[in-house]
């Protein structure tokens, strides 16, 4: 038996009364038999009647002397954001068609694709601040590079402290930082597929399953080695050994003991310290110590400024939009200790010392953020009601350490972070976070495939709600657009936020 619904596509149709109008009179053909399209086609025209002055009214009534004018044609419309959104798709689709014959071209015709960007963005993001358009020219220029200069060019898992890589020279770039940017250039789904059609698993997280796919493909250029550590998940232990064995080039790993003591910090930094002499080896120039210490010391800098700008957040209006978040991650990582990431954090500094009385609700962000889906980008976008005033995958490595003491430095990042230990760290910082910046309510963004997120959210709602700060889940996946459920998460953050309000 057919069980009852409330879908109406599921529920059984009652019986229904006899329809009071007959047949006949379908069509507009007022009564006459046979009710049949071609039939009563002059009728159903004679009843609308023709459109005046129309072309397609002239063999019902004909007129003579002058033809009928044709309406002016329109101004052209100007460029709207749908038709730019309709030109990457269509770009995106052309890369991963041609990554599957031609991947040399895919990658010039990717390399033009993000060099347009930059200018289309210094050109015409008017309403950004300062401070996120240096950072988007930021990362924008590295992922330029990693593809147009691979001879340069280092794979690094995110968390990887890269300071000495800036030293000699070469250009570090992550693999979760190239998936997002495939991501948002609409191109990631061939690669996607192409991942797991050579059996890696759907739950591996997606930024993995991209870059996989990218680099059997054919997409990325070969890189000189690859580095990486096994923070803050064991997907990095995984793809990067794979990648190694792909391409064929000399892979290290440094191992992050899950405890933070100060033992744990030396075992750490020795690592750091073999990875230098790895680096030596592969590119035959030796690692000066103190100018280590000074690159160091400018990691330190920029996150002490970054943390200053965070004490100074809380009842601030400063005004930016996702893929900022997201671009602040990249920047705060792999491009950090270089004279431009400090640069940057000087100015974002700069902008919230001035900026004006917040209006709008203060969210604390738990992990990346899925600025791909586009009704949500689009409430955060420069948006007075709502603004992210700290996500963690940026103050994570906010650690004091000394920078005269370079490898114990970096160590002390690693093993300090919120992302390493158990889930409670990163939760208490998460509280700690939200006290510094006043925020109003927090999201904890459960990205699929990445196990310790999803593993966390539910202590860390908990204990972020009995602290007093309402707390969103929000599924979804940073990186797959296949995962679909755009409209869903944005119905769920505006009920979120009316919450929020109404709480005011
Ligand atoms: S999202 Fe999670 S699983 Fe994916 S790379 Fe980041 S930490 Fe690892």
């Amino acid at each position: 038996m057919r069980r009852w619904s409330w879908r109406p596509q599921a529920r059984p149709i009652p019986p229904q009364p006899p329809s009071p109008v007959p047949l006949t009179r379908e069509w507009g053909s007022k009564g006459k038999e046979p009710p049949s399209p071609w039939c009563s086609f002059p009728y159903f025209f004679k009843e609308i009647g023709p459109r005046p002055g129309g072309l397609r009214s002239r063999p019902f009534q004909r007129r003579r002397g002058r033809t009928p004018q044709r309406p002016p044609a329109p101004h052209p419309r100007t460029p709207q954001k749908e038709d730019f959104m309709d030109l990457i798709e269509t770009f995106g689709a052309k890369i991963g068609a041609l990554s599957e014959e031609k991947p040399q071209r895919a990658r010039q015709l990717l390399t033009a694709g993000f060099r347009a960007n930059g200018v289309k963005n210094k050109l015409a993001s008017k309403r950004s601040s300062k401070s996120d358009r240096m950072l988007f020219q930021l990362v924008n220029r590295a992922m330029v590079t990693c593809l147009a200069k691979p001879q340069s060019n280092v794979m690094v898992s995110l968390f990887t402290p890269c300071e000495m890589l800036h030293l000699q020279g070469l250009h570090p770039y992550s693999c979760e930082g190239f998936s997002s940017y495939l991501s948002g250039a609409m191109a990631e789904q061939p690669f996607l597929h192409q991942a797991e059609d050579t059996g890696i698993p759907n739950s591996l997280c997606s930024y993995h399953k991209v870059f996989i796919g990218a680099a059997q493909m054919g997409l990325m250029p070969k890189p000189r080695f690859i580095l990486s550590t096994s923070l803050a998940c064991d997907a990095n232990t995984l793809t990067f050994r794979h990648l190694a064995q792909f391409y064929d080039v000399p892979h290290f790993n440094v191992d992050i003991p899950f405890e933070s003591s100060p033992q744990a910090v030396d075992y750490v930094a020795g690592q750091l310290r073999q990875m230098g002499e790895f680096l030596t080896q592969q590119t035959g120039l030796p690692l000066d110590d103190g100018q280590l210490a000074r690159t160091v010391a400018r990691s330190q800098r920029t996150m002490a400024l970054y943390h200053r700008g965070l004490r100074l957040r809380a009842g601030r209006q400063v005004l930016s939009d996702l893929t900022s978040e997201l671009l602040r991650t990249a920047a705060f990582h792999f491009l950090l200790g270089t004279p431009e990431t400090e640069a940057y954090a000087r100015q974002l500094l700069r902008e919230i010392t001035t900026a004006p009385p917040a209006q709008g609700k203060q969210l604390l962000w738990i992990h990346t953020t899925p600025y791909w889906v586009a009704p949500l980008r689009h409430l955060f976008a420069q948006s007075t009601r709502v603004q992210v005033a700290a996500c963690d995958m940026s103050y994570e490595g906010i650690v004091e350490a000394d920078p005269t003491k370079p490898y114990e430095a970096m160590a002390r990042r690693l093993v300090y972070s919120p992302f390493n230990g158990p889930a409670q760290r990163r939760i208490d910082r998460a509280l700690e976070m939200a006290k510094t910046v006043g925020a109003d309510g927090a999201v904890w963004f459960c990205h699929w495939g990445c196990k310790h997120t999803l593993g966390g959210a539910r202590l860390g709602k908990k204990a972020l709600e009995e602290a007093g700060l309402p707390t969103l889940l929000l599924d979804g996946d940073s990186c797959d657009r296949g995962f679909g459920g755009e409209g869903q998460a944005a119905t769920r953050m505006e009920a979120f936020l009316e919450v929020l309000e109404g709480m005011a």
